[in-house]
């Protein structure tokens, strides 16, 4: 994971490797003539691997679920007539064998697929004695081992060129992304399989194209190698995920807005492991930030609640309740108990003066 030391993407047959490698096409294929024209427009910016599904493994039935084979004509025009390298989404044996006898340079394996170890193996057995890149998609569900399961099934298979692409995870909970990132798992997944490019997915991670911008620069923040960005030429009109998607235009604005920051260097060595394991910190600091700030908002609540209802900020019993409560669910966790009671008297205190703040406010 460290173009400054070893190019990760060597040997994938590209001319520029420098970071982001970057992926475009639009989420489907869906004729002709848009396959070809957001070809076009992405050859114009340099841009070498388009990517379009010609399958879709959609959530619920009768909705779009691909063009099917047909695609796969498509794409080989796009690698003869506009010069760029392709590639699509398999999800079972069939999949392996169309896309390879039309001479796909590189497969995808979706998120649905890499949660399944058999489809997995499946898949790998197919690819058997094939030369071919292969980009894992994280699972539905964040389960790193999973992920790393399902790459480890290709490689297996003697595949050699393997990356990872983080896709986001399904949540139940409603948030601002489609699939909730959980940085840390990407992270931890390049912390076991450090020569494995990881490239970012944002347009599924985002589900919106507001946020994209942001989620690719976390991405580079975080040091990942590339960006697979759906793109499509007119993306209001896609028949999916078309809120998700941007025009080649955007896209380029995209790229050239990110900022690149210089690795940090050790002297004489770029120390890789002590810079993941601070990425994971600080994301983790992050999510701490974040659920403090939704725990506040209820502390709110409380408060108008109380005032309404004419009833004291403090109330020493429930405080006492919670104190004990923490103090036994740190231990299980390890965690002492002094750092236990500082930290929850902190988080009392900070709601018991936004409380205070609402009593007072007219
Ligand atoms: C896709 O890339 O269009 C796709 C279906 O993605 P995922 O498997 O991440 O949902
Ligand atoms: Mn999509």
């Amino acid at each position: 994971m460290n173009s400054i030391l070893k190019d990760p993407f060597k040997g994938w047959g590209l001319n520029n490797t420098s970071r982001p490698v970057t992926i475009a096409g639009p989420c489907s294929a869906e004729s002709e003539e848009q396959i070809l024209d957001t070809a076009r427009q992405l050859k114009a910016q340099n841009i070498e691997i388009f990517r379009a599904g010609i399958w879709k493994p959609r959530t619920r039935p009768n909705s779009f679920e691909g063009v099917g084979s047909i695609g796969l004509e498509w794409l080989k025009l796009v690698q003869k007539e506009v010069g760029l390298k392709v590639s699509t989404e398999v999800a079972n044996v069939k999949h392996v064998y169309e896309a390879l006898r039309m001479g796909v340079d590189i497969l995808w394996i979706g998120a649905r697929t890499s949660a399944n170890p058999f489809a997995m193996q499946e898949i790998a057995d197919a690819l058997k004695g094939v030369d071919i890149p292969v980009l894992v998609k994280n699972p539905v569900n964040p389960d790193v081992d999973l992920w790393r399961g399902a790459i480890e099934r290709i490689q297996g298979a003697g595949i050699t060129r393997v990356g990872a692409i983080h896709r986001g995870f399904s949540s139940f909970n409603k948030t601002r992304y489609r699939n909730i990132p959980q940085w840390q798992l990407p992270i931890e997944l390049r912390q076991k399989m450090p020569d494995i490019p990881m490239i970012c997915d944002p347009s599924h991670i985002g589900g919106n194209r507001d946020i994209l911008q942001e989620i690719s620069q976390k991405a580079m923040d975080l040091n990942y190698d590339g960006l697979i960005i759906e793109t499509h030429c007119n993306p209001d009109k896609a028949w999916s995920d078309a809120s998700q998607q941007i025009t080649p235009d955007q896209l380029k604005n995209l790229l050239g807005k990110l900022v690149l920051r210089h690795r940090n260097m050790e002297p004489g060595v770029l120390n890789e492991t002590l810079e993941d394991l601070r990425l994971k910190i600080d994301q983790f600091d992050d999510d701490l930030l974040g659920i403090l700030e939704e725990r506040m908002k209820v502390a709110e609540q409380i408060g108008m609640f109380k005032k309404e209802n004419n009833i004291t900020i403090l109330q020493p019993d429930r405080w006492q309740e919670i104190l004990a409560k923490t103090l036994e669910k740190g231990h299980n966790r390890d965690l002492s108990d002094e750092f236990i009671s500082q930290m929850f008297r902190a988080i009392h205190q900070e709601s018991i003066n936004k409380q205070t703040k609402i009593m007072n406010e007219d």
